[in-house]
């Protein structure tokens, strides 16, 4: 079922949404870009005459945690919709059952953090570090039958399953993916974002035009290893930047004074040259950086070639040979992913070589490249730099986007599509 097929007149539809949005020290919402991202799905249910119940998580709380209320939110959520919205104080008391029954036609609920519960999660809690094999299993087992109560009793308050929540997709919890199980295929669906989430992944995973190029930053090659070698068999250029161009440039005989290196992956950075070759793909890599005395936005700067960087000073952004160099390859792409910043971009003194980046890809696009930007940094940069209107598509999804780009099946979006 899509949700432009279904008319949710007379529906109560569950929608989990991802409004873990970040807030300040006065709980004031500092970025409300995914509660906006949801607004056209619940605008949609509401319009049609159907009635909402709202889901999400917000933070990682350990429990019921004032700080992570999603209460914080309400007046927020209701203003974007420009409708009145309800609270439950707990998800999946009988009160907020109720309420849920008491729905008419065109009226929201908002729950209670799903969070506060460990079933929603399907993790035992405040297990104690010396407890038995077999303790640890009996709790496990204990939380997975509370989680099944937990999720039928989140079906219970409605007569279908909207999934909205890209950021939460890699995730097989309660109200992200087992609750769907609850539902016929008739009665659930991805909501917008969610649809235009896959949209975008699939186009770059299965419709490419090429050349196909990936741009990947950030701090380390470990937490993107898996993401780089599933690239290496799609893309024609793959640019590696940010700190792990340092580990490469090591792995290569450079020296790299004091930047950020991984001394136990450079067999690996030399695996990856190798296998680049080997499959034919152009792989670009840093050949200056911006060097630094120190980590510090006013520290004394210089550039510097990658594969000779002085003792005691630290790369902590790429420079303008390799900004030029890199904007060559996204200038003739077709197809462009990017993830990560090529350097410490929160520091103004050192986002140059990310702006330049944003701007390759904003002018590629503009000539009809298709370019997907996605992983939390990246948007961060993009926003920063005002150039998200000018990228095709901007991901809410970080850990969710990486791994369907890895190729494994999301469990959120498997519970709906099958
Ligand atoms: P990741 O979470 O792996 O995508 O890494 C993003 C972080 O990497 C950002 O906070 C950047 O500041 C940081 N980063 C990028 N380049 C460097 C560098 N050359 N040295 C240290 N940190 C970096």
């Amino acid at each position: 079922m899509t949700i432009d097929q279904f008319n949710f007149a007379g529906h109560k539809a569950f929608v989990r949404v991802d409004f873990n949005v970040p807030l300040d020290e006065h709980y004031h919402i500092t970025d409300d870009t995914r509660i906006r991202a949801a607004i056209p799905t619940l605008s949609r249910i509401i319009k049609d005459g159907g009635s909402v119940i709202i889901g999400s998580h917000l933070g990682r709380p350990k429990g019921v945690d004032v700080q992570f209320s999603l209460r914080h939110i309400l007046t927020h959520v209701s203003e974007l919709l420009g409708v009145p919205v309800q609270f439950a104080d707990d998800c999946v008391s009988d009160e907020a059952v109720s309420m849920a029954g008491r729905l008419r036609a065109g009226e929201v609920l908002m729950l209670e953090n799903l969070r506060f519960y460990a079933e929603e999660e399907g993790k035992p809690r405040g297990l104690k570090e010396d407890v038995t094999a077999e303790e640890k299993a009996a709790a496990k087992a204990a939380i997975k039958e509370a989680q099944a109560l937990f999720t039928r009793k989140l079906a219970s308050m409605a007569d279908c399953y909207v999934n909205d929540a890209f950021g939460t997709a890699h995730r097989a919890h309660a109200s992200t993916a087992l609750i769907a199980a609850q539902f016929d295929r008739d009665h659930k669906m991805f909501g917008y974002l969610m649809e235009q989430e896959v949209r975008a992944v699939e186009k770059v995973m299965h419709q490419i035009e090429r050349p196909f190029t990936a741009i990947m930053g950030g701090s380390k090659v470990s937490s993107k290893i898996e993401i780089i070698e599933n690239l290496l068999g799609k893309v024609d250029n793959l640019i590696l930047s940010g700190g792990m161009g340092y580990t490469f440039a090591k792995a290569a005989g450079g020296t790299v004074g004091k930047s950020l290196v991984e001394d136990d992956k450079l067999d690996l950075a030399r695996d990856i040259v190798r296998k680049a070759k080997e499959q034919g793909v152009n792989l670009v890599l840093s050949v200056d950086a911006k060097i630094a005395d120190r980590f510090d936005n006013d520290a004394q700067t210089r550039y510097s070639d990658i594969m000779t960087i002085p003792d005691e000073w630290e790369g902590l952004d790429i420079g303008p040979k390799t900004m030029a160099l890199f904007r060559d390859v996204i200038l003739q792409s077709k197809t462009i992913l990017w993830n990560g910043p090529t350097g410490v971009f929160e520091m103004d003194n050192f986002s140059d070589g990310s702006r330049a980046v944003g701007e390759a890809i904003a002018e590629a696009t503009a000539a009809g490249a298709f370019s997907l930007v996605g992983g939390g940094d990246s948007v961060a940069c993009v926003n920063k730099f005002g150039q998200a209107e000018k990228m095709s598509y901007v991901s809410t999804g970080g850990g969710a986007l990486l791994e369907a780009i890895e190729g494994k099946t999301l469990p959120g979006i498997a519970a709906i599509a099958g």
